[in-house]
C-alpha cells in the first residue's frame, strides 16, 4: 500500500547566478514498511528533495510545487503551522546529516530525546523520560546513557540517540540523509543493522538517502537513482543491482570497489553539470557513451522496459 506518493516535485533556489533547479519534476512512491534507497553523487539534489518532503526549506526558494501526498493531503500546499501540527516529526522525520555532531552539548542526551514530547506534544516530563527511555532501549542503548552528555558518547552512540529522537513521536517514515557517513565501518555495520531491525520490528518506512550505490542496497526494498536533480532510474534493489539500465547507474555501479573480483572501479568521466544552467535534452548526454542527436535534444520521458523499473533514457524509448 503507497503511504507516500509524489508527483512533479519541483524545488528551485534563487542565488545571485540564477535558479539553481536542485529538485526538478520528482515521481517517487513509498509503500508502507518499505526502505528506498536514495543515490547518487553529491550536489544532485537528494538531500534538497529530503528537505521538500518534510517541508524545511531555506529562506531563498523560488519554486516549491508539485505534490506530497500522505492520507490526502499535499504537504506542499499546507500551511507551515499544520505541517508543524500533523506531519513533521509525527508522520515524517528526519535524521540530517551530521546530526550526531549538532547534539546540545550541555544537555543530558536523555533529556534530548524527551524534549520533542515536553515542547511540541505538551506530555508531563516524568512521562515523557519514560518514553525516551523506551526508545533509547529499542536503539540499544542501556538505561544509564540517559544521563550523559553528548561528549560522553562514542560516535556510534550519539548517531543512536539521533535515531531515537526521529522515533519519539512514533513517525511512519524516517528519512535518513547520509546517516553513517561520518562513521567507521564497524560502526557502519553496526547502525545499518539497527536500521533494519527498526524497519522491520515497527514495519517503518524508510528514505535512505546516500552516495554510496552498495550501501544502498543493503537496506532498500527499491532504489532511486538521482542526476542533476531527476531521478533517472527507479526499480528494486534487485533490478538495479543486477540489470541497471540507465548508463548514469551503470557507471556508478561500475564505480564502485568489489571485494569478490580483481577487477578495479571505474570512474564517471566528467562532472556532475551546474543546476543552474542543466543540459539541454537529458542531463547526462554530455557524460554518456551511448549519447545520440535526440538526447542533445529532447528531455527523456520515462519509460518502464520491465515491470516496476523506470528509466529516463532515449536508449529504451520507441524514437530511438
Ligand atoms: Fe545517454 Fe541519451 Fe540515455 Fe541520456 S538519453 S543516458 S545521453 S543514451
Amino acid at each position: 500500500m503507497t503511504l507516500l506518493r509524489i508527483s512533479d516535485l519541483k524545488l528551485y533556489y534563487k542565488t545571485l547566478r540564477g535558479l539553481v533547479r536542485a529538485v526538478d519534476g520528482v515521481d517517487l512512491d513509498i509503500e508502507v514498511g518499505e526502505a528506498v534507497g536514495v543515490v547518487g553523487e553529491s550536489g544532485c539534489g537528494k538531500t534538497s528533495m529530503a528537505n521538500a518532503i518534510i517541508k524545511m526549506l531555506p529562506s531563498n526558494v523560488a519554486v516549491y510545487q508539485g505534490r506530497i501526498n500522505l492520507d490526502g493531503l499535499n504537504i506542499v500546499d499546507l500551511p507551515e503551522a499544520e505541517v508543524r501540527r500533523r506531519i513533521r516529526w509525527r508522520e515524517i522525520s528526519i535524521v540530517f546529516q551530521g546530526a550526531m555532531n549538532v547534539l546540545n552539548p550541555v544537555i543530558k542526551v536523555g533529556h534530548q530525546v524527551a524534549e520533542p514530547l515536553i515542547i511540541h506534544a505538551g506530555m508531563d516530563k516524568d512521562v515523557a523520560y519514560r518514553v525516551a527511555r523506551e526508545k533509547m532501549k529499542l536503539v540499544g542503548l542501556h538505561e544509564e546513557v540517559f544521563n550523559r552528555y553528548p561528549h560522553e558518547l562514542s560516535g556510534g552512540m550519539k548517531q543512536r540517540i539521533v535515531i531515537a529522537m526521529a522515533l519519539i513521536m512514533n513517525p511512519r517514515i524516517v528519512i535518513l540523509d547520509e546517516p553513517t557517513s561520518a562513521l567507521d565501518v564497524s560502526i557502519q555495520a553496526q547502525i545499518m543493522n539497527l536500521l533494519k531491525k527498526l524497519k522491520k520490528e515497527l514495519s517503518l518506512s524508510m528514505i535512505f538517502i546516500t552516495h554510496d550505490i552498495a550501501l544502498a542496497s543493503d537496506i532498500s526494498d527499491k532504489m532511486a537513482v538521482m542526476y542533476a536533480g531527476q531521478i533517472i532510474e527507479v526499480g528494486s534493489a534487485e533490478q538495479l543491482l543486477l540489470t541497471p539500465m540507465h548508463p548514469y547507474t551503470q557507471k556508478l555501479l561500475k564505480a564502485t570497489p568489489r571485494l569478490t573480483s580483481g577487477e578495479k572501479p571505474e570512474f564517471i568521466p566528467g562532472a556532475p553539470p551546474d543546476l543552474v544552467d542543466p543540459p539541454k535534452g537529458c542531463r547526462f548526454h554530455p557524460r554518456c557513451s551511448y549519447v545520440m542527436d535526440i538526447c542533445r535534444e529532447k528531455e527523456p520521458i520515462k519509460f518502464e522496459p520491465t515491470k516496476g523499473q523506470k528509466v529516463m533514457c532515449w536508449l529504451y524509448g520507441e524514437s530511438r
